[in-house]
Parts: structure tokens; sequence; C-alpha cells
């Protein structure tokens, strides 16, 4: 008998296309690495098309076995209650309105969810935290100029965290492509992972990710660009599916 793949969507990002035949297009769309990724986990992945309609934003729940919130552009800081900073990047509030009511029903429906850069700062405003809306020159860089694939700074995975127990590793070395980062943790999470210069570049969420098929956690880095070159950054994406598995075919 054939197990059914479990299906994880992912919201789709905006990209306001200003070349070829029709600039300024509005696509929805998801980098191709994390598709893969996905893939080469054991999942079928699907994309999710911006709706703020509640009955909609059900429906698209009802579809899935779990969640990949994917990288993409700054959260707007009016969600955690804050003025917009000059440093602040593009936002798209659809992508807010989309998003975060998708992670609060995710959770409480129990589904495994993933959050990758932006989605794991969407997961912690989702859940009551903030974000450091620019990173500033306090720190180290972290938004690097190499390849996506190269590793740039060293991250330390605390003891007794899920995500340390994932990598089976005291310190992995990671890319890096964020100015942004969590600031005030939302209440239930904890840190996973913190770079050298202290910034934030793990989450969980200590109920989920205790619960027997819980799954509730956030990257900072983007595995899914390392994945290729290597295998254990495949972890965090089969980890999901594993947690999706658990949960006995769907939330139906
Ligand atoms: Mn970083």
């Amino acid at each position: 008998m054939q197990t059914r793949k479990p299906v994880i969507g992912i919201p789709a990002n905006v990209f306001v296309d200003e070349h070829g035949s029709f600039p300024g297009s509005e696509r929805a769309q998801v980098n191709q690495d994390y598709i893969d990724c996905l893939v080469r986990a054991g999942a079928l992945p699907l994309l999710l098309p911006l709706t703020a309609d509640p009955a909609d934003l059900q429906g698209q729940l009802a579809l899935l076995d779990g969640l990949l919130f994917s990288g993409g552009v700054d959260l707007d800081p009016l969600n955690y209650g804050e003025e917009h900073a000059r440093e602040l990047g593009t936002v798209y509030p659809g992508m807010d309105q989309h998003q975060l009511p998708l992670a609060r029903l995710g959770r409480a429906a129990g589904l495994p969810m993933l959050g990758i850069c932006r989605g794991m700062q969407l997961l912690n405003v989702a859940f009551g935290g903030t974000l450091h809306q620019d990173l500033g020159g306090a720190c180290q860089q972290h938004v690097q100029a190499g390849w996506r694939h190269a590793p740039s700074h060293t991250v330390d995975l605390l003891e007794g965290t899920r995500l340390q127990r994932l990598f089976g590793q005291a310190s992995l070395v990671t890319n890096s492509f964020h100015h942004q980062a969590v600031k005030d943790l939302a209440p239930g999470f904890r840190i996973s992972a913190r770079a050298r210069d202290g910034v934030i570049e793990g989450i969980e969420c200590i109920e989920c990710i205790d619960a027997p098929d819980g799954f509730v956690l956030g990257v900072q880095w983007h595995p899914e660009g390392m994945a290729l070159k290597y295998p254990d950054m495949l972890l965090p994406f089969q980890a999901l599916v594993q947690a999706c598995l658990g949960q006995g075919g769907g939330l139906g």
C-alpha cells in the first residue's frame, strides 16, 4: 500500500516583475529551492495564493498536512505595534494578512510548521513577538555577499532544544541573508540557536515541539539554499515531513 505524501502548503510571495512583456505585473511565486527540498524530503508541496478571506483561509488549511513559511520581504512592523523605522525594507501587507492568520490557524489545528528567514520572523510575530527592524552596525555581517549556498557565520545550537537534537551538533556554519531578526520572543517559544553576536537564529514553540507529533520551528538562515551541497541542511524539511506523517494523514 502506498502512503499518501504529506501536502505542505507554501504561502506565495508577491513578486513585482518590472521586466518582460508585462512590467509591473504581480506574480505569486516561491523560490524553487523550497519546493525541491520538500520534494526530496517526501512531501507534496502546494503553493498557496494570497487571500485574507476567513473562509478561504480555512479552505486552504483543510487541504494541508503542514505549512512552510518561506523567506521574503520584511514584515510590516505595525503588526507588532511599531512604526516604520527608516531602515525598514519593502513590506507587502497583503502577504502578512495572509500568512499571520494562517500561522495562527495552523497552530490551533496542530499543523506542523517550519519557518525560514522571514518565515521564522513571521511565526514569532504571529504569536506575540517583535523584531529588530534593522540589525545595523553593532553586529557581525548577516547579509552575506557570497553565493546562497556559501556558509558565512557560526550558529550555536542550544542544548536541550529540538533543533540541537535534529542536527546532533553543538554548532553549524550557515549562510545568512537577513537584515532583521527576532527581538522579543513570542510567549510559549524558546530560542534554539544564536549567532556569535547574540542574534537569534532559531526558535521553536515549546508546547508544540514537546508534543508527540508537534512541530513549530523556525530558522533564520536558508537551509534550502545549502541543501544540495550540504546534505544535513535537508534535515529541517525531513523533520517537518516526519511530523506531518505522525499526524496520520491530514487535517481533512
Ligand atoms: Mn544570520
